[in-house]
């Protein structure tokens, strides 16, 4: 049994001439589908005999929504999302006044091993296949009874070690037989696994990097993010140049900062020059504390200090509004808190 998601409307239309179908049915079954059908017996312009070949041969694979969690305004809501082997992922939605954006899951944990994060405890246990990125943000769409406009791949796993799959499910997703999400709506963000950044830079996609850096030097670096035993500073930031010069697309940075480890005066000065002059712009986000370590977030003024200085450089700097902080929306907590309790 295959998950009908993890093809696309061509692979679909093959499947149904080599079984001696009609082509047009591919399109047809899209189409239940993506108008929220999501069991064959209810496809009412296919014959019986069709259904019968469908239902032996694929299930149509959106994840269950397990438990929601939602902010006190209701603007940011978690879910739970129950895989058809028993895995649990985690996305966030939110709501801004310019539309709807879901964060996804492309791994059920991560094999990075940040030390700030907690999707990574424990390790990856697999992959997510393109289907089951696609079916965490039409079940969330459903529940939400509102279309969802923007993607960012910034919930658990790391997308470019699951590269295949990922590069799949942007070109799926932006499918006018499927969501028909433009490449523009999403972004994808990485610890930086450098040989990846220059296959995806090849592609030549339209989507926004963003590069999990959360540190201006490689000394600091390694102490959390095991990555950059791997790859230095300097050859990430080769290969996002080559990313810039091969799409013209802008980067984005993320820098969490954590209270008296990365947010000095003179590390945002150093940060400046490491990506002055490049075709970006830097996100910090105030670390979201978690309970397996003691790193704590800067302080307000902190953080605006750290943006001054990398403004009055003409790099452009935003700090991430902090939605669902109520709910433990960031960073795998759920997931992990909800494994935890089934286990009881
Ligand atoms: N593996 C990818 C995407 C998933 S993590 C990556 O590393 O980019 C999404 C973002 O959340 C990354 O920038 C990650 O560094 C950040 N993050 C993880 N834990 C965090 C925490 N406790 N507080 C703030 N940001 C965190």
């Amino acid at each position: 049994m295959k998950n009908i998601l993890d093809l696309d409307i061509e692979e679909l239309k093959s499947w149904m001439k080599e079984n001696g179908e009609k082509e047009f049915r591919a399109k047809q079954v899209f189409s239940w589908i993506y108008n929220e059908v999501w069991d064959f017996k209810e496809m009412t312009n296919i014959s019986k005999d069709t259904l019968k070949k469908l239902e032996k041969n694929f299930f149509i694979g959106i994840p269950r929504i397990v438990e929601t969690y939602s902010s006190k305004n209701s603007d940011t809501r978690k879910h739970l999302f129950l895989l058809h082997d028993g895995n649990i992922v985690e996305g966030v939605v939110m709501q801004y006044n310019h539309g709807n954006s879901i964060c996804i899951s492309t791994q059920v944990g991560c094999n990075m091993g940040c030390k700030f994060c907690a999707s990574t405890i424990g390790g990856a246990v697999r992959s997510l296949s393109s289907g089951e990125m696609l079916g965490q943000i039409m079940v969330s769409q459903k529940q939400l009874g509102e279309r969802i406009s923007n993607i960012v791949l910034m919930g658990s796993g790391e997308p470019l070690d699951n590269y295949d799959n990922v590069v799949k499910f942007i070109k799926d997703v932006n499918s006018q037989y499927g969501l028909n999400i433009g490449q523009r709506h999403i972004t994808l963000s990485t610890c930086g696994i450098v040989p990846k950044i220059k296959s995806l830079a090849n592609l030549d996609l339209q989507i926004t990097l963003a590069i999990s850096l959360h540190a201006p030097n490689d000394e600091l670096r390694v102490k959390t993010m095991p990555i950059a035993k791997v790859y230095s500073i300097s050859e990430l930031i080769d290969s996002c140049k080559y990313y810039i010069d091969k799409t013209g697309r802008r980067i984005t940075f993320e820098y969490a900062l954590v209270k008296g480890v990365n947010d000095s005066k003179e590390q945002a000065e150093q940060l400046v020059k490491l990506i002055r002059g490049m075709l970006c712009h830097v996100n910090l986000i105030p670390i979201n504390e978690i309970d397996e370590n003691d790193l704590k977030k800067s302080n307000e003024e902190q953080v605006k200090c750290f943006r001054d200085i990398l403004m009055k450089h003409g790099i452009e700097t935003t700090v991430r509004k902090e939605m669902g902080l109520d709910i433990n929306a960031a960073c795998g907590q759920l997931r992990k808190s909800y494994i935890e309790k089934r286990e009881l």
